[in-house]
């Protein structure tokens, strides 16, 4: 048997001279192929300049076995959002303003009801398209390294686009230069393909294929001074170039007076001022996942119209709700797993997955439970085990979470009535001692520093009337944060795009 690969032997050993001769390399090759975003700042309303993607030089270590199964694991997440997404009555019980989280969490509570008002009325579309991405962080204990979830994404699922730039930067740098080491394991056989842009755009396609209305377009609902941009333009780009499909870009305040609905059949039509109207087969947003993004009601009221129309949402509200961190913890509940994995009565004899199957997911969890749980036990717990956990409400896009030493404090202060919008989780505990060179643009030096990788398996899945038509993996991310950072939000500034090295 091999030794287990040493992770505080990373990165392998450089001579100044070499390492910032492959930062000019890494840079260079970022700038030239559009791994970009934009600058920090307000940006002029045509665009003038941009900068390159914060990048680590190296790539990151990764246990091929973990990296597999986290693939294979895909499509039945792939599959699990979709059913969750179909079932109203689990949706309504979990997330609802009645029951569920919507009760206490304004941003749910009204993302529900808005739903729901909108199924009493009919909803023109039976359809949803789902572009997913399933997070995790290497876990080790004692010597052991497992694949352990860190959330599931419904909604924004972004950076496919700069990731697969990122992969194909460090080939470039190891055909070029091998970096500059004898490691064994810089072989190009080692870093993994990567082809989540044209993964992701392939559901977008199967979408606007299953809509199948000639001159059709795609809409991207996008935030006002989206730094991001180019991971986006890139997907524009392989539509347009590959599948012969233009896309709109609007946010929801150019919406606000853009969006009618046909009369005849609820066809989402944008009639902009200086163009002809446009019918829109699918809405994928990259902007509604946060309450930032619906400052007052007129934000709703467009988000709701959209929801009403014949467009395929990415993702619909239902999707949205599915995605919630309430239902990550739901869902490692006793039977919840086998309520929408094996019952062969609703999903029939194929649509169940083997009892193997479920122990995988559930071998890819942490232990999670809810801060209401059984009167004050929940707090009680979460306060006995502060050091080990982190708290989770119902929010996307980082920056949200309560960390380990403030945890008692945060409880304090917590009002009781809110505890239902709360989820306590376990910490992950990556492998120590891996360092890597951090390089963020503007800055001549990179930043060496013990790191924490995040990975990310994109999938999409095109479902609706109780089937999934059709699913995929789509690729993958590597998000790579100092080790004393907390969050990982590339956009929020915490952490860099990363590609993987796979070792035995
Ligand atoms: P968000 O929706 O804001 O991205 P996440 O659940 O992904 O929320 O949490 C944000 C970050 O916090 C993650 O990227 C990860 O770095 C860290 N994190 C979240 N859960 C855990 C955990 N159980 N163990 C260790 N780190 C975690
Ligand atoms: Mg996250």
């Amino acid at each position: 048997m091999q030794p287990a690969f040493d992770f505080t032997q990373w990165p392998p050993l450089i001579s100044n001279k070499d390492r910032n001769a492959l930062q000019y390399r890494a840079t260079s090759y970022a700038l030239a192929h559009g791994l970009l975003y934009l600058p920090i700042g307000v940006q002029p309303p045509k665009l003038t300049s941009a900068i390159h993607a914060p990048i680590s030089l190296f790539p990151t270590p990764f246990p091929r076995d973990q990296f597999e199964q986290a693939q294979r694991l895909q499509s039945i997440y792939n599959i699990l959002y979709s059913r969750i997404a179909m079932d109203i009555e689990f949706l309504d019980q979990t997330m609802g303003t009645e029951v569920g989280v919507g009760q206490v969490d304004e941003f749910t509570g009204q993302l529900w009801s808005g739903w729901r008002d909108l199924r009493e009325r009919g909803l023109a579309q039976p359809l949803h398209l789902g572009l997913f991405r399933s997070d995790y962080l290497l876990h080790q204990r004692d010597s052991e390294l497992s694949l352990k979830q860190v959330e599931f994404n419904t909604i924004s699922s972004s950076f496919g686009a700069l990731a697969q730039k990122t992969a194909e930067m460090h080939r470039s740098l190891e055909i070029s230069t091998k970096f500059y080491t004898n490691s064994a394991h810089l072989t190009a056989s080692n870093l993994p393909p990567n082809h989540s842009t044209s993964g992701l755009v392939e559901g977008l396609a199967a979408a606007h294929a299953a809509y199948n209305v000639d001159g059709s377009r795609i809409l991207f609902v996008v935030q006002t001074g989206e730094r991001n941009i180019f991971d986006q333009l890139w997907l524009e780009y392989e539509l347009l170039e590959k599948y012969s499909i233009h896309v709109v870009r609007r946010t929801f305040d150019e919406l606000a007076h853009q969006v009618k609905l046909s009369e005849k059949d609820f066809a989402l039509i944008i009639e902009s001022p200086d163009e002809r109207p446009v019918e829109i087969s699918t809405v994928y947003y990259r902007s509604g996942y946060t309450p930032d993004d619906f400052p007052t009601q007129t934000q709703y009221q467009t988000r709701f119209k959209l929801e009403r129309s014949k467009a395929i949402k990415c993702p619909s509200i239902p999707l949205q709700l599915a995605g919630g961190k309430k239902v990550q913890q739901v869902l490692t509940e006793p039977g919840v797993l086998e309520r929408f994995l094996c019952d062969e009565k609703k999903y029939g004899s194929q649509g169940v997955f083997s009892a193997q199957a479920l122990a995988d997911l559930r071998t890819s969890w942490m232990e999670m439970w809810p801060l209401d749980l059984d009167g004050d036990a929940g707090v009680g717990q979460a306060r006995g085990r502060a050091l080990e956990l982190v708290l989770k409400p119902q929010r996307e896009g980082g920056g949200n979470n309560v960390y380990k030493e403030a945890i008692p404090e945060f409880l304090v202060s917590l009002p009781p009535r809110e505890r239902p919008a709360w989820i306590a989780m376990e910490l992950i505990s990556p492998p120590l001692g891996l360092k890597n060179y951090l390089v963020r643009a503007g800055s001549e030096e990179c930043v060496e520093t013990e790191v924490v990788s995040e990975l990310g398996i994109f999938g999409w899945s095109l479902f609706g009337e109780g089937k999934v038509i059709n699913e995929k993996e789509a690729g993958w991310l590597v998000r790579t944060k100092g080790k004393d950072s907390n969050e990982g939000g590339v956009a929020t500034g915490f952490s860099v795009l990363d590609s993987l090295v796979l070792v035995d």
